[in-house]
């Protein structure tokens, strides 16, 4: 199977054997325009189905995680802003290209299929994922089933306004948590200040000794908090995991959430709040498990294997 983590900022790409083995994997940056993003999806899938050629093996399916309001049944992308897509029917578009089953959903949602997944006590948990990247969103288990909404639309925690009279969003509202907590916007954010960084993990490397940057910190951890408490207020889950590039902070975002998180809910204990183990490969994993109909063994045997070749890179790449 092919498993895909389209992003904002890049598209990650794995040609995988029938035992959940790397043969082959790939990254390119996400071109502008939706046009462009859809062509390089197209090209991914297409180097990743001949990857699988060379060893004679058939692609049995093509699982695909993109952000934005996502129809998992119909494989059909309302919107993805970060994309530039409206109204896309990737399914059908991928299906009649590579003749394959194609299975899509969003990101966050992929990502905490495969927090589930790999969750000991998963059968029963309520977890809430929390993906930090070039934006921020969320996904959520309740008693170890996904909570889908109505439209393909839950999940737009970065949304959530955090800050009263806060700096536009690009979503059209102003003072989301987004806006100062996403990757992308801590290195947007501290640049406009007069900062030079080159990634937002410069930005938090920093902190200790530059007064700029720990302002911009302070308030992309003081949004995320304000965010995670109206999250613990309306859905109790019994753990939220923090995913997505920015998770790599590890305590340097945790220890501060955590503060903030409990300052929100001071009539409540606050669940535990930790980084995904999985580091910034959450997604992909969960891309490759959309449409895998095995049991719950087989999938967390899948998933563990990729999870482990994944941290170690030069593992199971193509020769
Ligand atoms: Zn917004």
């Amino acid at each position: 199977m092919i498993a895909v983590d389209v992003g904002g900022t890049s598209i990650k790409a794995l040609a995988l054997c029938g035992d959940g083995r790397i043969r082959a994997r790939t990254v390119v940056a996400t071109p502008r325009g939706g046009d462009a993003a859809l062509a390089a999806l197209c090209a991914v899938v297409a180097a990743m189905v001949d990857e699988l050629a060379r060893t004679g093996s058939a692609v049995s399916r093509v699982g695909i995680a993109a952000p934005g309001l996502i129809d998992p049944d119909r494989a059909f992308v309302a919107y993805a802003a970060n994309l530039g897509w409206r109204d896309l029917d990737v399914g059908t578009r991928l299906g009649e290209q590579f003749g394959t089953p194609v299975f899509l959903d969003n990101d966050a949602r992929a990502g905490a299929l495969a927090e589930h997944v790999l969750a000991a006590d998963g059968v029963r948990e309520s977890l809430a994922f929390v993906p930090i990247g070039t934006g921020v969103s969320a996904a959520y288990y309740s008693g170890g089933a996904p909570v889908r909404g109505a439209s393909g639309a839950i999940g737009e925690f970065g949304h959530l306004r955090a800050v009263p009279d806060g700096e536009p969003c690009a979503c059209g509202a102003a003072g989301c948590v987004e806006v100062y907590t996403s990757a992308a916007n801590i290195l947007a954010r501290y640049r406009r200040a007069g900062g030079e960084a080159s990634s937002a993990a410069d930005v938090v490397a920093s902190r200790e000794r530059d007064e700029l940057a720990a302002r911009v910190w302070n308030e992309g951890i003081s949004a995320l908090a304000v965010g995670l408490g109206a999250l613990v207020a309306l859905l109790d889950p019994s753990r939220i995991v923090i995913g997505g590039g920015l998770s790599l902070a590890g305590e340097a975002l945790l220890e501060p959430a955590r503060r903030g998180l409990a300052d929100e809910i001071p009539w409540r204990t606050a669940p535990p709040l930790v980084a995904s183990t999985l580091g910034a490969h959450s997604v992909l994993v969960g891309a490759s498990l959309l449409g895998d109909e095995a049991g719950t063994a087989g999938r967390r045997a899948r998933a563990a294997t990729l999870a482990r070749d994944l941290a170690a890179p030069a593992a199971g790449r193509a020769p």
